[in-house]
């Protein structure tokens, strides 16, 4: 199954490519919409940033369930049921 990489920058989940890794392995993409290129990492670490709400709110209208989404961002069970009942 294709799970949609959302670009940090414009939002954009249709234009974002693989574009290699990083020196310790991280998985980093570029958005053809914007030009820009970033790493999953931004999305999924640190202090719940409005890109990890934004992408837990995301995945959740498209149809995964909390369990799924806590498998694909590695946030918390908690962190994940405070942002859907934003
Ligand atoms: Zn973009």
């Amino acid at each position: 199954m294709n799970k949609n990489i959302i670009c940090i920058f414009c939002e954009d989940e249709t234009n974002v490519t693989k574009f290699g890794t990083t020196k310790t392995n991280i998985q980093r993409y570029r958005c053809k919409a914007c030009g820009k290129s970033f790493q999953t990492d931004y999305l999924y670490r640190g202090k719940e940033s409005l890109a990890l709400s934004y992408t837990i709110q995301k995945l959740s209208s498209s149809g995964y369930s909390p369990e799924e989404i806590r498998k694909m961002t590695d946030a918390r069970q908690e962190t994940i049921f405070r942002h859907l009942n934003n």
